[in-house]
């Protein structure tokens, strides 16, 4: 039985060029393994069998029959591939779904683990040697931001289905004073955010574009995903709408309420600071021609502007940062106007969404064209995002909330080319934008699929939070709870 299960392994493993450089790459993780086994081979008293006990129960069972120098080599060779199995938590063991082959017009297929553009690295002058460089991917918390450097994380790219290579809307925007700014949360976007492994205690304000569920559909999951790793307030800010139901501290309200039962049952459980959210509503309708944009955030050197964008209900609003003569804008969604693109002139990253054709939205979606077109009329097409563009002229234009599949990206840039002809990339989930003010670099992240929470910045020397009393009314009847298992209780 062994021997045939050997077998199967050696015939596997032939030394064929593709399986020196899958070694290679892997040699120095297995190393201490190897180590390990040659340990255990040598102490063992060439009995029965050897037990590679520790490899998360990827048990190893040798037969006698092997028990020699070959059957060493054989031992060590398998445990490889189960060294990758256990080491492919690591964020850079992340293998991407697809292989990296370019469409017709040269671009990156989509989730290959590069940015959807030809224009990864936009530099402000040709030849500058002194630029910083940046590894092909971003891996959470193997990079440092600079004290002028500003980092913008598009953690969700999608719409509203959510699709598992396609999250709804959100962005991370990191600045090197050590600020993190969540703007929007859509469904499916928490989980991205997450594996960035930016500490909950430092993920505590949202900025919300507009009301829609694909950008707000996620807070449930961002306050309790952030909410239990730490004990300060959710803060939320966004506009009021033409009625108090429609505005951010109404929605803030009502979600609170939603979670009724969620946060009495957790009291005495965990902390009660991070089941608190606070809205920050700020007057949706204060805009007119003279006072087109407001500043709605100024702290630590961050001034957050807002403006009304054009898309159905008041209450919607773009929001353009400005830090440290860096500056970003992100208009969430709207059909294109002249006036959004005024207010992002000259910003360095322009993020703007960017809607599918009808015809190909009707076609793969399964709805009717009427509808489709209805949808795509409160969007933006394709040649408009380039007309923004092109009023705009920002460092680095980036297309999102867009339908990436390898046979939408070419209509789309050829579109965009149509009317803008200035750096352009169409996001992803996890594409990471590093902006300085010599540079603009565009990656896609690696993170780890079962990250765990970030460590608090600072833990030495802090009590655990008192917690506050548990509910005494409304718990589990008795008559349940009497029937709990006891330890000391055989049955
Ligand atoms: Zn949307
Ligand atoms: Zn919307």
């Amino acid at each position: 039985m062994a021997s045939t299960r050997a077998k199967r392994h050696n015939n596997a493993l032939k030394w064929t060029p593709q399986t020196r450089a899958f070694f290679a790459k892997r040699r120095k993780k297995s190393t201490r393994l190897l180590r390990h086994l040659a340990w255990r081979y040598a102490t063992s008293n060439n009995t029965a069998t050897i037990w590679s006990g520790d490899l998360c129960g990827n048990t190893l069972e040798i037969g006698n029959q092997l028990m020699n120098t070959r059957s060493l080599l054989l031992v060590a060779l398998l445990s490889i591939f189960t060294v990758t199995t256990v080491l492919a938590e690591e964020p850079g063991d992340y293998n991407f779904p697809r292989e990296c082959i370019a469409t017709e017009a040269g671009y990156p297929v989509p989730l290959c683990g590069k940015p959807l553009t030809k224009t990864p690295v936009v530099v402000k002058q040709k030849g500058d040697k002194a630029l910083k460089k940046y590894p092909e991917h971003f891996i959470p918390e193997k990079e440092i931001l600079a004290d002028n450097e500003m980092r913008i994380t598009v953690v969700g790219s999608g719409n509203p289905p959510l699709r598992r290579g396609q999250a709804s809307t959100s962005l991370l925007v990191e600045l090197g004073n050590g600020d993190n700014l969540i703007i929007d949360v859509g469904g499916g976007t928490v989980p991205a955010l997450w594996s960035l492994r930016v500490p909950p205690a430092l993920l505590d304000k949202l900025f919300v574009t507009h009301l829609h569920l694909d950008h707000v559909g996620g807070i449930f999951g961002l306050w309790d995903s952030m909410g239990w790793a730490r004990n300060t307030p959710l803060h939320v800010w966004g506009a009021s709408g033409s009625m108090p139901d429609l505005g951010v501290a109404a929605f803030v309200e009502n979600v609170q309420k939603a979670g009724a039962w969620h946060t009495l049952s957790k009291t005495g459980v965990i902390a009660s600071g991070g089941m608190k959210m606070v809205a920050h509503e700020f007057d949706g309708q204060q805009f007119t021609p003279e006072k087109p944009r407001a500043l709605v955030y100024d702290e630590n050197g961050v001034k957050i502007y807002a403006f009304p964008v054009d898309h159905i209900l008041i209450g919607a609003v773009g929001y353009r940062l400005e830090w440290n003569g860096l500056s970003m804008v992100y208009t969430g969604d709207s059909i294109p106007t002249k006036f959004e693109a005024e207010q992002a002139k000259g910003v360095d990253v322009f993020l703007h969404e960017l809607f599918i054709d009808a015809p190909t939205f009707s076609e793969k979606n399964n709805m009717p064209l009427e509808v489709a077109e209805s949808v795509a009329d409160e969007h933006t097409s394709a040649d408009m995002l380039g007309r923004v563009f092109s009023i705009a002229k920002p460092r680095l234009g980036v297309g999102t909330h867009f339908f990436i599949n390898e046979y939408t990206v070419d209509p789309a840039f050829a579109e965009i080319a149509s009317t803008y002809n200035g750096p352009v990339v169409i996001a992803q989930d996890l594409m990471v934008i590093n902006v300085t003010p010599e540079q603009i670099v565009t990656r896609m992240a690696k993170t780890d699929l079962l990250s765990w929470a970030a460590p608090a910045p600072k833990t030495e020397g802090q009590k655990p939070p008192k917690l506050d009393p548990a509910p005494t009314e409304g718990r589990t009847q008795s008559w349940v709870t009497k029937t709990r298992f006891k330890n000391d209780e055989i049955e």
